[in-house]
């Protein structure tokens, strides 16, 4: 993993520099390398090439193999983290990222080692606040995790074992990826046993057990690297369209996670996150790769795209989706979704559900001001019956306190109900 150096006195003595980014930020590094008297032997660049301060600049994937083994990669681009990720996945030997002295990066991925990684961890919250946890029962019962036995989460920024962890590593090839898990699994299994701080300490789904597997195995992949987006929803907290794809890392990382041996033969994968799967130009390379090993997905889509493979998955019974309809008229639809699409929407979703049995599509209804109306939620139930779906999600906003919709939230679901629907509420009980 990679170390963050803050100026050229952090690099100590060594192989000469090659600074990824031939922008303002490498230039100057450039003049400070030169001053410092350390060789520097050129540039690479994603996207350019050509010459700066007088030296060569590479675009990184035309860059002979041999100098990047003659040198040590100095990161000087704001797109740190992304260039971090390339650089692990193609197995880099020695890089390094230039910040700022007063620079805050995240440090948890730029941990040199396991034993970092892990001190790092327990100075960090997880996301889901401060819980709790229950101390461990007698009977030769120790606390653990199910996350922290079978998942993989894959984020935009790296992977971890749950979405609420901090993120912990950048995509590196599986043959170091899966260890590195398994190696801070240990490490934090130990720790909780020692009652050591760590980021797990506090989370209410650390519970006494008395069958902590022996390894780590993948029976959970949840995928969430997608942030590319067509929809502009009026809820919307995602990091949606900050990035323009997965750029194949996502796509390269399932590729080497089906062969690398550790995956339960029951392994479940569901794809939500940041944007819209269907849009992620890898949605079929790496559904299509996981369907083909045997698994079972779950896809939270809004259906705006129809997708033949998802079409097929829906068939067979292997994929399962849930899309966010959020209204039962046009106008309502646009309103909370930012455009136009009502009619493609309900059109795909048709074709789906002509595909599916019963169970393959859930319908998701999340409660604003702009749709809790009687009249407009009385139209998604019809709609629902329309297309012959029977699974409803009624939710709200999941960061407020208490549900702000209360007595619709009644309402519709006795309406839902009394219609023959099958309604879930979340996260709030009514
Ligand atoms: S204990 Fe909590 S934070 Fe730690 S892996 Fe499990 S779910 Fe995630
Ligand atoms: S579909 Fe999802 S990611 Fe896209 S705008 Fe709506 S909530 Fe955000």
């Amino acid at each position: 993993m990679p170390r963050v150096i803050r100026d050229t006195q952090d690099l100590g003595p060594g192989k000469p520099v090659l600074i990824y980014g031939a922008g303002e930020r490498g230039a100057q590094f450039a003049r400070d390398l030169l001053r410092a008297g350390i060789p520097c032997r050129g540039f690479l660049d994603s996207f350019k090439a050509g010459e700066c301060c007088g030296l060569p600049v590479y675009r990184y994937q035309d860059a002979p193999a041999q100098l990047l083994e003659e040198c040590r990669v100095v990161i000087a681009s704001f797109l740190h983290g992304a260039i971090a990720n390339r650089l692990s996945l193609d197995g880099c030997p020695q890089f390094s990222v230039l910040a700022d002295r007063d620079e805050d990066i995240n440090p948890v991925p730029l941990a040199r080692d396991t034993e970092e990684a892990l001190d790092l961890l327990a100075t960090m919250p997880i996301s889901l606040g401060r819980q709790g946890s229950p101390a461990p029962r007698g009977g030769g019962a120790r606390l653990a995790c199910n996350a922290l036995d079978q998942c993989l989460w894959v984020g935009m920024d790296g992977v971890k074992f749950c979405c609420f962890m901090p993120d912990l590593l950048h995509y590196q090839p599986a043959s170091r990826l899966v260890p590195g898990l398994e190696s801070l699994r240990r490490g934090l299994y130990a720790r909780i046993d020692e009652g050591r701080p760590t980021c797990c300490g506090s989370c209410m789904f650390l519970t006494p057990s008395t069958c902590r597997p022996g390894s780590y195995r993948i029976r959970s992949l949840s995928l969430g690297h997608n942030s590319r987006c067509n929809f502009e929803c009026s809820y919307c907290k995602t990091r949606k369209n900050l990035r323009t794809g997965s750029d194949g890392l996502a796509l390269r990382l399932v590729r080497d996670i089906l062969g690398s041996g550790r995956l339960r033969p029951d392994l479940e994968f569901s794809w939500a996150g940041e944007g819209e799967p269907v849009v992620d130009p890898d949605f079929e390379g790496i559904v299509g790769l996981l369907l083909e090993g045997g698994s079972k997905g779950l896809i939270y889509t809004n259906a705006s795209i129809h997708s033949p493979l998802v079409e097929d998955g829906l068939r067979d019974g292997r994929l399962r989706i849930v899309t966010s309809l959020d209204a039962g008229t046009p106008p309502t639809f646009r309103r909370m979704h930012g455009v136009d699409a009502f009619d493609r929407v309900v059109e795909t979703l048709r074709r789906y559900r002509a595909a599916s049995g019963p169970d393959g599509i859930s319908l998701k209804y999340i409660l604003t001001p702009d749709n809790a109306g009687e009249e407009e939620t009385a139209r998604f139930v019809r709609l629902c019956g329309a297309l012959d779906v029977h699974r409803v999600i009624i939710s709200s906003d999941y960061t407020l306190a208490a549900n702000p919709f209360a007595g619709q939230t009644e309402d519709f679901r006795r309406k839902a109900q009394a219609a023959g629907l099958e309604v879930s509420l979340s996260p709030w009980t009514a």
